[in-house]
């Protein structure tokens, strides 16, 4: 295909506004497969991607297309993640194109995500294309929404499709898709690049795939990628042989070579994901490319927390398990730990909450394990007295208070959008979590909220608080904008006055007696009661900050069971059994699995 037929795009959406569907529409208005093939969802293909609606890894499908111009095209539709967690991986998607759909609900409009996406679509100098979807629901305004995406986006909306303005369509009757993909072929310019230069190729993305190894997603900038080339990635300083070219059309189908423009995927005998980085540039061995692709970063996690099986023989499966989710996910990091209260597990690291309830989930639906998650925490960085600096991943930990000189922690840019019935209690909110506010805008019934956040604030269950504070309607996306210095200090939990390590955090001095508090009043009720007193106790260094105490327990359980009837009795202490293998024993005090849980849900 010559390169002026070839248009490279991806979709971006907010969730549920249609992008999956409208994809599907694409390919089956293009005839990449059967009406029996088209049944299940094409793009979204883990069990997890598509019960929760959102895309994790970057796809891609060749489609080809004969226009109303007579000419035909290979349209390469990718499908980027959709959520904050994978930002840098969209980034490099959208750095795979020249241009975007930008799907908008006719019924919702322009919501926070989409706002996020298609200001990073303009970074790359993205040819957008409007494209109002739902126009079949009674609910769909689309002059309203035109409106909103010229006002809030900037974006020309207006005028009818083939004069620049938005696309009408229902993804749900197949409405308006000859149009999307006219308006694709006019609108969005093809790429260039000369397929005759020294190889350039992005690595858009990778996967591990049983029966090929890892499966490589490239965008060709230069040159030519083909079967039996000798290649090195730049950035990882490693060389491998090409053993496979091709595209998904959405069927894997090789092909002789990708040349500049193009994308498609190579495999190279390759059997880890994690010697693939995201954003990386392949350049041929022999003939090398003076300079790599500029905008390449190592992804590093930002949120880490303790994975411990509840059953301590599991810990070898739980180990093996984690080793094969790396295979196919290298930005999540694992590490063994013990601790006194959980016994031997692993210190994770993940890109976001959100990244680590998937790892979470996989890990009990796809290897069956029971987990204990401790509470998640961000890195600090802990300046010593002695001038050293150390990055602290575990409050567990933390230097003694008279080492530490001062403490920074990583902050956050929120955007949240929100109707402005709910504004008010989502600014209390913030200002609970030590928001700065920056702006507030309103645009046609809704608010543009933007604030400075501390990430440790963010990561316990802000997201949760703020869509049930708005049922729903409140959407959030963010950035990291460094670090900055905070009043930090470690609480400790104790129980019948010892340290529970897995219950330890790092908290802002102004937060602690209220989590502290808080803690512990949801421990009392999580921990049974036993034959003595237990105090439950929060402190800072030596000094108590909070406390509860759970009383003691009559002499004899079954005294409950009035009299001799032995099979209720014999039931009753069975029961406690089966309890106890869920506790962990902590000194004398069992702490059922929960009460590890609680800590991870504070608000
Ligand atoms: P995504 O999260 O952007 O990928 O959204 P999906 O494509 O998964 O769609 C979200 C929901 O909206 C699904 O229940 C779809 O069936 C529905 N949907 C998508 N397009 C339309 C449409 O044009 N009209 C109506 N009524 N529903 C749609
Ligand atoms: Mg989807």
């Amino acid at each position: 295909t010559p390169l002026a037929n070839i248009r490279n795009f991806s979709i971006i959406a907010h969730i549920d506004h249609g992008k999956s569907t409208l994809a599907d529409r694409l390919i089956q208005k293009t005839g990449g497969l059967s009406d029996r093939e088209m049944s299940e969802q094409v793009l979204d293909n883990m069990d997890i991607e598509r019960e929760r609606g959102i895309t994790i890894k970057a796809q891609t499908v060749r489609l080809s297309y004969t226009a109303s111009d007579g000419e035909t095209y290979q349209l390469n539709l990718m499908d980027t993640p959709g959520h904050v967690d994978f930002a840098y991986e969209v980034s490099r998607s959208l750095a795979a194109c020249e241009g975007a759909l930008l799907v908008v609900d006719a019924a919702q409009g322009v919501e926070a995500q989409t706002l996020a996406n298609v200001y990073q679509s303009i970074e790359h100098d993205h040819e957008i294309v409007p494209v109002l979807n739902k126009v079949d629901l009674p609910a769909a305004d689309p002059d309203r929404v035109k409106a909103e995406i010229e006002d809030i986006v900037g974006l020309p909306a207006q005028g009818d499709w083939q004069d620049g303005g938005a696309v009408l369509t229902s993804a749900k009757t197949g409405l308006g898709t000859e149009e999307v993909l006219e308006a694709i072929v006019r609108r969005i310019p093809p790429p260039t690049g000369d397929a005759e230069a020294p190889l350039k190729a992005m690595l858009v993305d990778s996967w591990y795939d049983p029966y090929l190894g890892v499966v490589i997603l490239v965008r060709v900038m230069q040159g030519r990628l083909k079967k039996g080339l000798s290649i090195k990635f730049m950035q990882a300083g490693t060389q491998h042989l090409v053993d496979r070219v091709g595209c998904f059309g959405p069927k894997r189908t090789e092909l002789p070579e990708l040349k500049a423009g193009e994308i498609g995927f190579i495999t190279a005998q390759i059997k880890e994901v994690a010697e693939t980085a995201v954003g990386d540039t392949i350049t041929t061995v022999k003939n090398p490319t003076d300079a790599p692709l500029p905008g390449f970063k190592e992804v590093q996690p930002v949120v880490f927390c303790g994975l411990f099986p509840v059953d301590a023989n599991d810990f070898d499966k739980l180990k093996e398990s984690l080793g094969k989710l790396r295979l196919n996910d290298a930005s999540f990091q694992w590490e063994t730990e013990s601790s006194a209260a959980l016994g031997f597990g692993f210190r994770c690291g993940f890109l976001g909450l959100l990244h680590l309830e998937i790892i979470q989930e996989r890990l009990s639906r796809e290897y069956d394990l029971d987990l204990i998650t401790t509470a998640p925490s961000v890195v600090y960085k802990v300046h010593m007295t002695d001038g050293t600096l150390r990055e602290l991943h575990n409050p567990a930990d933390m230097p003694e208070p008279v080492k530490v000189a001062n403490m920074e922690e990583p902050w956050i840019k929120a955007v949240i959008y929100v109707p402005d019935d709910y504004l008010g209690p989502i600014l209390k909110l913030c200002q609970d979590r030590r928001g700065i506010q920056q702006n507030l805008t309103y645009v046609g019934g809704r608010a543009q909220v933007t604030y400075e956040l501390p990430l440790n604030e963010v990561v316990f269950d802000f997201y949760d608080r703020l869509k049930s504070i708005s049922r729903g309607y409140a959407s959030f996306d963010y950035e990291q904008i460094g670090y900055r210095e905070g009043n930090l200090v470690k609480m400790n939990i104790l129980v019948n006055g010892e340290p529970v390590d897995a219950l330890s955090m790092v908290v802002h001095r102004s937060q602690a007696e209220a989590r502290g508090r808080q803690l512990c009043e949801r421990l009392k009720d999580l921990i049974p009661r036993h034959l003595f007193k237990i105090p439950i106790q929060a402190a800072i260094g030596g000094k108590v900050i909070a406390r509860e105490t759970i009383s003691a327990m009559r002499k004899d359980v079954t005294a409950k069971c009035y009299g001799g009837d032995i099979t209720r009795k014999k039931k009753l202490l069975e029961k406690q059994k089966a309890g106890k293998a869920r506790m962990r024993q902590y000194g004398n005090v069992d702490i059922p699995q929960e009460a590890f849980i609680a800590a991870l849900r504070m608000g």
